[in-house]
């Protein structure tokens, strides 16, 4: 027996947005994209398209697991940054689009220095920030450390799958650092913890906290990176983080006290502050 797609797509958005999915639509169209190999383009060309009842059925029983908030990523396994594929799991932060902002910043420094640039993505969790930059920039030699093992494990797979040559080492921060950098990149965990219970559910529950909770002021990790980094950047080196949204004051400030240079904040594309840049000297 063959099913609609559009009316179990419609199914789907009803299940989803009763549950309190966000993106309930969304979701629903890139499960079906998921389960039935196939593309908006093509199911508006045949809006009368079908699938088998089978596949119809494994959709929904894929519905239902979204529906318990389970994040459309754990459930496909995988997310797509920078125009790359990362694998991912509850043992790393899923990409975010935001994050593109980051890496676009220090790619476009990187490619405008001649020469080799040894850069450093400190808490590279997914390692998408190394990959990324690893493969977009030919001049880039990448190093990447986390203090999750099992994040590390996701990382590195990513980087078989992307085919970029990023070294990767556990470091509880600088711990198990021993050379300088010309950059350092880092995501680092920023939310408050007080903030924490307000997530949604499907970043609260299935997102590695660690990589999530900044402290009580969520600026814990800037003030250890800014500080210790110092040891860790070259003389001309830069560093780029990314920020929450209400961190654009008190970041470079931060970076200010410790010394740092030229500081720059960048708005991402819902206007809100998300990259903040400082040069060592
Ligand atoms: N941007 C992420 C969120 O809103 C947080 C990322 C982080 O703490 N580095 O869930």
């Amino acid at each position: 027996m063959e099913v609609l797609v559009r009316d179990i797509i419609k199914k789907a958005e009803e299940k989803l947005k009763e549950a309190g999915v966000v993106d309930f639509a969304v979701d629903s169209w890139l499960l079906a994209e998921f389960v039935f190999k196939i593309n908006r383009t093509g199911f508006y060309m045949d809006p009368m398209m079908t699938v088998p009842k089978e596949r119809a059925d494994k959709y929904m029983e894929l519905v239902g697991i979204r529906a318990s908030k389970i994040p459309l990523q754990h459930i496909t396994g995988s997310q797509e940054f920078m125009g790359l594929d990362f694998k991912v799991n509850e043992d790393v932060l899923i990409p975010r689009q935001d994050t593109e902002l980051l890496v676009e910043n220090a790619i476009t420094y990187i490619k405008s220095v001649k020469g080799n640039v040894d850069v450093l993505d400190m808490c590279t969790g997914s390692g998408c920030i190394a990959i990324s930059i690893d493969r977009l920039c030919e001049n880039a030699k990448v190093t990447a450390v986390d203090f999750s093992e099992k994040a590390l494990v996701v990382a590195k797979e990513n980087n078989a799958l992307n085919k970029a040559d990023v070294t990767f080492f556990q470091s509880d921060l600088f711990e198990n650092v021993e050379k300088q950098y010309d950059v350092i990149v880092s995501n680092p965990p920023y939310i408050k913890t007080e903030e924490i219970e307000s997530l949604m559910d499907e970043v609260r529950i299935h997102e590695p906290m660690m990589a999530l909770d900044g402290d009580c002021d969520g600026l814990k990790f800037y003030k250890k990176i800014a500080k210790e980094g110092r040891q860790y950047l070259r003389s001309n080196g830069i560093i780029f983080f990314e920020i929450g949204y209400d961190q654009g004051q008190t970041v470079p400030a931060i970076l200010e006290g410790n010394g740092y240079k030229d500081i720059k904040v960048y708005k991402d594309l819902s206007g809100n502050d998300r990259v903040v840049t400082a040069g060592k000297e």
